[in-house]
């Protein structure tokens, strides 16, 4: 039996909250009855910088049931990846095993028995991969979708279809602490520390209370770490896309001098402008991939903490 904890994040929650630490909590009454874990396992809060109630609420949660809700309150919006890394990192120091999943639990939570059994197979990562997207808009299906193919052509290696909802061993979490990355991208990360792993089928349901807290300018920085955190091609592309404008330039000049020889060169106005225009829109583009990955650079090289805790419900 393991003692396990299960790590939710929370940014602006308080109408979901309640109904889902209570869920929470029959689900790790049911499973300890079956003996797959043990009765002190918990549900451990992390309040991501919250402008609600949503810290109020959990420390009320923990008034009342210390043993099965626990809580962190990171001193403020770090973000949900580094929300759920500061929960991992806070719950293996008690629990064997942590899941990871969003407080709104549109995420299957019956799929967490299958996860746990998965351990006792052998497996240290469990990943619920989403079987069906029907229950999301279908502006973020079709974004997600667009999304997890772009960064498999770019070479980056993750599990199809997975979103942070996740059982993780001590241990692996314990490696995982050892990336020391600020663009922090999970699913990009916990496939390369490589431990036996296998997925498990997630059934996602729509959000019962609130709004998405994931607004688009989040879900695109998350979508550029995806990229640039694990894929060098973007900044070669550059490269190749140099040599052809170099062969270009080389035809239309060929074509310039064949028609001067010919004696019918009539050049106006409208090509050089177009091509000026051209030729510098590609220059700024390409400059701009490489200063995405300098300012990345930038970012890494300065080492910030990903967050503050500012207070512990322990
Ligand atoms: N979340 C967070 N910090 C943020 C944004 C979101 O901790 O800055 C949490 C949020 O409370 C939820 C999870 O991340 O538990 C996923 O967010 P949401 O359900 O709004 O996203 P969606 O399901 O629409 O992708
Ligand atoms: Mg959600």
């Amino acid at each position: 039996m393991i003692r396990l904890a299960i790590v939710c994040p929370c940014y602006n929650e308080e109408e979901v909250l309640e109904r889902s630490a209570e869920r929470l909590r029959e689900l790790i009454a049911q499973l300890s009855v079956k003996k797959k874990i043990t009765p002190d396992s918990f549900v451990l809060f992390v309040n991501d910088g919250s402008r609600d109630r949503t810290w109020e609420i959990i420390r009320t949660l923990h008034d009342s049931d210390p043993e099965h809700f626990k809580g962190i309150d990171l001193a403020h919006n770090a973000g949900h990846q580094k929300a759920i890394l500061a929960g991992m990192l806070a719950a293996v120091k008690t629990a064997d095993a942590v899941v990871t999943i969003d407080v709104d639990l549109q995420d299957d939570i019956d799929a967490i028995e299958k996860m746990v059994d998965a351990y006792g197979e052998g497996y240290d990562v469990v990943y619920g991969v989403k079987v069906s997207r029907k229950a999301d808009p279908a502006m973020k299906r079709l974004t997600a979708v667009t999304f997890y193919k772009l960064q498999r052509k770019l070479g980056v290696e993750t599990v199809y279809n997975h979103a942070d909802f996740r059982f993780m061993s001590r241990r692996v979490v314990e490696e995982l602490a050892k990336y020391e990355e600020r663009n922090l991208y999970l699913r990009g990360i916990i496939p390369m520390i490589g431990f036996r792993s296998t997925t498990v089928d997630d059934v996602i349901t729509e959000r019962e209370a609130g709004e998405s807290k994931y607004t688009l300018s989040k879900m695109l920085t998350l979508a550029l770490n995806g990229i640039t955190s694990f894929s060098v091609k973007p900044i070669y592309s550059i490269l190749s896309t140099g040599l052809i404008f170099v062969l270009i330039a080389i035809g239309i000049g060929i074509y310039v001098l064949v028609s001067l020889i010919s004696g019918t060169a009539e050049h106006g106005w409208a090509s050089l402008m177009l091509s000026v225009w051209f030729v510098g829109g590609i220059i700024l583009l390409a400059i701009g991939v490489v200063g995405l990955y300098v300012g990345r650079i930038f970012i890494e090289v300065k080492r910030r903490p990903h967050y503050h805790i500012r207070e512990e419900l322990n």
